[in-house]
């Protein structure tokens, strides 16, 4: 039987692999990179852990928790709520059922007033409320307005939402669809906010470990696809019971002549320390809208294998325009936010790296998610998966990959059913 060809080792191609494993489908899977991953990846620079921008995960995600196995990742606990710099000052946002003791400093926290506190737990046994295909059908709209009609002050948005939402979409204006993000709010809700012990590359790499060795394929991208055949760069043609085009939407684009998928750029500087600038493992937030860091991470603080021994890994993160600016400048801006926030110990923090992430995530405003327009299957009979086709998130990624291997299978069940497929 030929093989289902797989086109892209990121978590789509991944998880397509593993559902095609799973039901002894045999496979081969092409990937542009010399590993798989894609956006998931995380680097080691003299002994520190640098997540290629830095992301978590949720354990609540419902692809996520069928496809990975939780306890292999050894998964390390945010510090549930965020900090937020306003006015000078530090200001503490917990979730008070999980940090009950923190409830007196979040009331006093200099952002939104104590309506924004009891609306946010109205607002979380809403989007809890239902399955969570449910939330994906409700009508759309921008999250700033669907934050405005539930109540919030604008103090609370600008304060809050708008810096720990840019945080998750990368999109400078809460201007993403409602839908993605009542989903991510109920996700924040049901579960913690994780990284592997060993950084978030340890997630593809877990999945990598299930599939055969002969099956996947790297430094081996693909030029052309078609439905029942890919030519790859170097000029070979391999023939294929079926493709699945499971690469980022820019790539897809032009693969397939697919519309463009607009994306969100960003960019992380990794500083090491020996001092964390954080009291408690915690994200911090730009609550003045000022950047160009709009959030920042410990991620030693949260798992102490991301760095050596007494030292820390700082993660600051900047997203559009200011990731756009080239490194010295952004460099030079990045400190001096820095030295406002943390005073002179920045003097002391050491660059690492920058990484330059143009494709990040693809924007997601009002309407992206109708599931309809986004079959795994393309009316040329190219199977498709990806986080462009689903919610951007690792677990959209999932999604589609596993919808796109249950969409071969079937295809491959009706043909069985009726004649042989021709095969050359
Ligand atoms: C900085 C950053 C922060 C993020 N934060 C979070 C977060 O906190 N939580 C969360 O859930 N999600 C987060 N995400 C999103 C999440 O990482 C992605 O949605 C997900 O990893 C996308 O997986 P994918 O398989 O769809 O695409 P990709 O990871 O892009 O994989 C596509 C693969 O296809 C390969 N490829 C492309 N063209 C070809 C070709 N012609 N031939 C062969 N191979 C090809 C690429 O090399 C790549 O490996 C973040 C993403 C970034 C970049």
């Amino acid at each position: 039987m030929l093989p289902v060809v797989i086109v892209g080792g990121g978590l789509a191609g991944l998880n397509c692999a593993r559902v095609l494993h799973k039901n002894s489908v045999p496979f081969l899977l092409f990937e542009a990179g010399d590993d798989c991953g894609g956006r998931v990846a995380t680097e080691v620079v003299n002994d520190y852990r640098l997540d290629v921008g830095f992301q978590v995960l949720h354990t609540a995600y419902p692809e996520a928790r069928h496809a990975l196995h939780y306890p292999s990742l050894h998964l390390q606990k945010f510090y549930p709520g965020a900090q937020v710099f306003r006015d000078g000052a530090w200001h503490l946002l917990a979730d008070p059922l999980r940090k009950p003791l923190s409830a007196p400093a979040t009331l006093a926290a200099r952002v939104g007033t104590v309506k924004d506190r009891m609306l946010l737990a109205h607002l979380q046994s809403e989007v809890n409320r239902g399955s969570v295909e449910s939330l994906f059908a409700r009508a759309d709209i921008p999250t700033r307005r669907r934050l405005e009609e539930f109540g919030f002050s604008k103090d609370f948005i600008d304060g809050f939402f708008r810096p720990f939402y840019r945080g998750v979409f990368l999109d400078p204006d809460l201007g993403t669809s409602r839908r993605m993000f009542d989903f991510m709010f109920r996700m924040f809700g049901q579960g913690d906010v994780v990284i592997p012990a060993k950084g978030m590359g340890m997630i593809p790499l877990q999945l990598r470990l299930g599939l055969p060795r002969h099956s996947l394929n790297f430094k081996t991208p693909v030029a052309q696809a078609h439905p029942d055949q890919v030519k790859l760069a170097d000029g070979r043609v391999v023939g294929a019971r079926a493709v699945v085009v499971a690469t980022d939407g820019p790539a897809a684009s032009q693969l397939l002549g697919l519309p463009p998928v607009k994306t969100r750029a960003t960019t992380t500087l990794h500083f090491a320390t020996n001092k964390s600038p954080l009291s408690r493992p915690i994200i911090a937030l730009d609550g003045e809208g000022e950047g160009p860091v709009n959030h920042l991470a410990v991620p030693s603080q949260v798992s102490h294998e991301y760095a050596p021994k007494a030292c820390h890994v700082i993660a600051c993160n900047v997203i559009e325009p200011a990731a756009l600016v080239a490194d010295e400048p952004l460099l030079k801006q990045v400190l001096a936010q820095m030295t406002r926030w943390f005073g002179k110990q920045v003097e002391t923090w050491h660059l690492l790296r920058i990484h330059r992430i143009r494709h990040a995530l693809p924007s997601q405003p009002p309407g992206w998610l109708e599931p309809a327009d986004r079959p795994a299957v393309l009316p040329s009979q190219v199977f498709v998966a990806g986080d462009y086709r689903s919610t951007a998130s690792i677990d959209g990624a999932l999604r589609s990959g596993r919808l796109a291997a249950e969409a071969v299978m079937l295809s491959g069940n009706r043909l069985n059913a009726q004649e042989p497929r021709p095969v050359r």
